[in-house]
């Protein structure tokens, strides 16, 4: 591994004075960081550790909706009931990454900033509709989760920028969501289809007034599987619309052929994946 400065700034201005530096990076709970640093993936002349700013560990639940610091580790949302409560899908995603001691260290801001395609907390992000907060030199601006991943390993920090916290709107009424991945093994694995799904549904529960499904895995960057959402839109939550919404998922991907599954499999698990994330999702909803 190649020698850096480590800085610790405790304000966030610090922190963008050291990370318009080139060669600066962000480090986290550097679960991803470190190994990359190590391999030679990612070169740094200076980390700057973000833990300590105020900004980045915010985590409240209010009239507006959830605030969640981009340095807020896996192990404090698992353990908040007000997220598991009203937002379980969040609680679904952290709970499988890694182990304990992975989920005591990683943040659900390093797993988006770290953007890779299987990441399993962001399909989760996006069903909640949450909105990125960066902050960087010239101000801060607000983007949508589905927006931030451009690819691979890619997304649109600029340098200097930092994720400081995503923002979530409250759930209303009989709304809920859900998140849930394919694996070969029982733990400790990368996702070789990962779903997320909110739904709402009419104060009877028999109509779906609003949903949002995110797919990762299964394409260059997780994204938010429009057409889904449109048909599901007035529809009864039943298995036979969910069925449908899993084939209309199906013809969205471009999932890559791996040691993990082939193409064809990948597309397979996806329809079933929809159509199980939904039903539980509605079947939250609906015990509101
Ligand atoms: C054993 C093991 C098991 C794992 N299992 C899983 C799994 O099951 N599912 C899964 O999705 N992932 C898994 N991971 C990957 C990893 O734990 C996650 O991606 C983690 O959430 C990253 O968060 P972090 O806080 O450790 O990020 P870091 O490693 O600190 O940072 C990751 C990247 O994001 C950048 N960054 C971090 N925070 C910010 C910010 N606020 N603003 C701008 N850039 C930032 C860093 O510079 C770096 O490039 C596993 C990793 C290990 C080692």
């Amino acid at each position: 591994m190649r020698n850096f400065e480590y800085e610790s700034p405790e304000s966030l201005e610090g922190a963008i004075q050291f990370l318009s530096a080139s060669q600066a990076k962000p480090l986290a709970g550097g679960t991803d960081l470190i190994d990359h640093l190590r391999t030679g993936r990612v070169v740094a002349n200076v980390v700057v550790d973000i833990k300590k700013i105020p900004e980045l560990n915010v985590l409240e639940i209010n009239d507006s909706g959830l605030r969640l610091g981009a340095a807020v580790s896996c192990m404090k949302i698992c353990q908040h009931e007000g997220i598991r409560e009203q937002y379980p899908s969040l609680t679904d995603a952290c709970t499988i990454i890694g182990g304990i001691q992975i989920q005591s260290r990683a943040s659900v801001g390093g797993n988006l900033c770290n953007s890779g395609a299987a990441a399993d907390s962001t399909p989760a992000l996006i069903a909640l509709g949450g909105v990125c907060v960066i902050a960087g030199p010239d101000g801060t601006r607000e983007v949508p989760v589905e927006e931030f991943c451009t690819g691979p390993s890619e997304n649109i920090l600029k340098q200097g920028e930092l994720l400081t916290e995503i923002r979530f709107p409250l759930p209303q009424g009989k709304s809920s969501s859900h998140y849930r991945r394919f694996i070969p093994r029982f733990e400790m694995d990368i996702a070789v289809v990962g779903v997320g799904a909110s739904v709402s549904l009419d104060d009877a529960g028999e109509q779906i007034t609003a949903a949002r499904v995110a797919l990762g895995a299964v394409a260059a960057k997780p994204f938010l599987a429009e057409k889904v959402d449109e048909f599901l839109v007035g529809q009864a939550p039943t298995e036979e619309v969910f069925t449908q919404a899993g084939e209309i998922a199906r013809g969205l991907i471009s999932p890559i052929d791996d040691h993990r599954g082939t193409a064809e499999f990948r597309t397979h698990v996806t329809g079933v994946l929809v159509r199980r994330v939904l039903t539980e999702a509605a079947q939250r909803a609906a015990a509101k």
